[in-house]
C-alpha cells in the first residue's frame, strides 16, 4: 500500500522548527520520505490532504496500565473481567492519537498479540507484564487477604491471581522473576523500588529491595538487551535505584538537587507524571493525607526546577488505569499540566522524539524493531496525527482531542475529519 500525505507541516519529534509544506510518502507500513513539491498522485492508492496542518509522529504515553481497568488495585475482580476490558481501554488509548504505550505493569501479553495481528484496535504496547515487588512491598496487593500467607505459593488474591504483580525476595527470586517477563515478552522491567499511595502495607517512605536485589535485576535484563524502570518517589528510594543501575524513575515527585546531579550524570530517564498536579479532592481525608497531598505538590514544583537546571531526559507518562472515564480524562488533559511544568516544546518531545531515544535501551526485546518510533522522518513506522494548530508552540492544543483531526497507525487510518 503506498499512501501520499500532501500540503503537511511536519514536526519530526526533535526540532522545534517544522518542515512545510512537505509530502509524506508511505510505502507498506514505514515513512519511505518526506519531501517538498508537487508529486504525481496517481502513484498512490490513498491520498490524504492535511491542508496545511501540523503532522506530528503518534504520541506514546510511557506510563499506563492497560490491565488495571477497576476502580481500585484491588477491585477483586475476576481475570477475564480485567482483559476483556482492557480491549476498550486500549481502542480509546489509540483513539486519543497514544499510537504506542508503555505498559508499567499488569499482563497485555494477550490483548497486545491480537492488537499486533490486527484483530483488534489499539496502541502498540512495549510491556512490562508483572510488576515485581518484594513482599508488602509497593506491588503487594493482598489487601484484605493477607492473612492468606503465600509460603505455599497459593495466591489468595485475585490480582496476585492475574499476574498484575509478582512477589520476589533475595536475589534468586528476584532474577527468577526478571527471566519470566522476558520469556512473556518484556521489553523493560518494573521493579517497586518505593513506597505508594495506593498500596496497603508501605508508607510512601519505605525504601524497597535491597541494593542487591536491584542489580540482580537490572543484571538479568541488560543480559537480555534491556532496562530497569522503577516506581519510587523518594531520594533514598531514587539514589539505591541508581547505584543499582536503573535506567528509569516513575513518577520521582520528591527529587532533590542531590539526586538530579545524580539522575543527570546516569542519563536516568524521568517520567514525572502529575498525578497530584490535578484536582485532587481532600475533604474528608485525615489530617496526615493531607499534608502529604501538600508535600507531593511541593515535590512536582521542586522537582519541576531541578529536571529544568539539569535539563533532565523526560518521558510523557499519565499512570492511566482505573475508571475508565478518568484515564479519558487526564490522558491528553496531562499535555496542559506537561506544558506549564516544562514548556510546549519540551512537553511534546517527552511524548515523541524521547520515546525514540527511550526504546534504543532495549535491544532484543524490542517488539517492533523494523520501524522507528516517537519521530517522523525516513524509516519511521506510518504512525502520524494531523493536528489543527501547532502543538509545538502551544501544547494545550493537543489537550483537545477534536484538534486531532486524523490518526494513523502502521499505515491504517483510525480518524479522519480532515
Ligand atoms: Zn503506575
Amino acid at each position: 500500500m503506498n499512501i501520499l500525505i500532501k500540503n503537511a507541516n511536519v514536526f519530526d519529534g526533535k526540532h522545534a522548527a517544522l518542515q512545510e509544506n512537505v509530502n509524506i510518502v508511505i510505502e507498506q507500513n514505514l515513512v519511505k520520505e518526506i519531501v517538498g513539491g508537487s508529486i504525481p498522485e496517481d502513484d498512490y492508492e490513498a491520498v490524504y490532504d492535511a491542508n496545511h496542518h501540523t503532522v506530528i509522529p503518534g504520541l506514546t504515553d510511557a506510563h499506563v496500565h492497560l490491565s488495571i481497568t477497576g476502580n481500585s488495585l484491588s477491585d477483586g475482580w475476576r481475570i477475564d473481567e480485567k482483559a476483556v476490558r482492557s480491549v476498550r481501554f486500549a481502542k480509546e488509548m489509540l483513539l486519543r492519537g497514544f499510537t504506542t504505550v508503555r505498559d508499567a505493569g499488569g499482563i497485555t501479553f494477550g490483548l497486545k498479540k491480537n492488537i499486533d495481528n490486527g484483530f483488534l484496535d489499539g496502541p502498540r504496547i512495549l510491556p512490562s507484564n508483572s510488576m515485581i515487588s518484594q513482599t508488602s512491598g509497593h506491588g503487594d496487593i493482598r489487601a484484605s487477604h493477607a492473612e492468606e500467607r503465600i509460603t505455599d505459593r497459593i495466591y489468595a488474591s485475585a490480582d496476585l491471581n492475574s499476574k498484575l504483580s509478582v512477589i520476589a525476595d533475595g536475589v534468586d527470586e528476584v532474577t527468577r522473576a526478571v527471566r519470566e517477563q522476558l520469556f512473556l515478552g518484556a521489553s523493560q522491567i518494573k521493579l517497586m523500588a518505593g513506597g505508594g499511595f495506593s498500596s496497603a502495607y508501605d508508607a510512601i517512605w519505605t525504601v524497597q529491595f535491597s541494593l542487591e536485589e536491584m542489580k540482580a535485576a537490572v543484571c538479568a535484563a541488560a543480559d537480555f538487551g534491556t532496562y530497569v524502570m522503577a516506581h519510587l518517589y523518594t531520594p533514598a528510594s531514587m539514589q539505591r535505584a541508581a547505584q543499582a543501575g536503573v535506567k528509569c524513575f516513575e513518577h520521582a515527585t520528591l527529587l532533590d538537587e542531590e539526586t538530579a546531579r545524580i539522575v543527570a550524570d546516569q542519563g536516568i530517564w524521568i517520567t514525572p507524571g502529575p498525578q497530584l498536579g490535578r484536582e485532587y479532592p481532600t475533604t474528608g481525608l485525615p489530617k496526615s493525607t493531607i499534608k502529604l497531598i501538600e508535600d507531593f505538590r511541593n515535590g512536582e514544583r521542586s522537582s519541576t526546577e531541578w529536571i529544568d537546571k539539569y535539563n533532565l531526559p523526560i518521558l510523557y507518562g499519565t499512570d492511566a488505569f482505573g475508571d475508565i472515564h478518568r484515564a479519558a480524562e487526564i490522558q491528553l488533559d496531562d499535555f496542559r499540566l506537561y506544558k506549564s511544568r516544562f514548556g510546549s516544546f519540551r512537553g511534546i518531545v517527552a511524548a515523541t522524539g524521547n520515546i525514540h531515544e527511550l526504546i534504543q535501551l532495549t535491544t532484543y526485546q524490542n517488539p517492533y524493531p523494523e520501524g522507528k518510533i516517537g519521530v517522523l522522518e525516513k524509516g519511521s513506522f506510518a504512525d502520524l496525527l494531523v493536528v489543527r494548530g501547532n502543538p509545538v508552540e502551544d501544547l494545550d492544543i493537543l489537550a483537545d482531542a477534536g484538534n486531532i483531526r486524523f490518526i494513523m497507525k502502521n499505515a491504517a487510518v483510525y480518524k479522519n475529519t480532515l
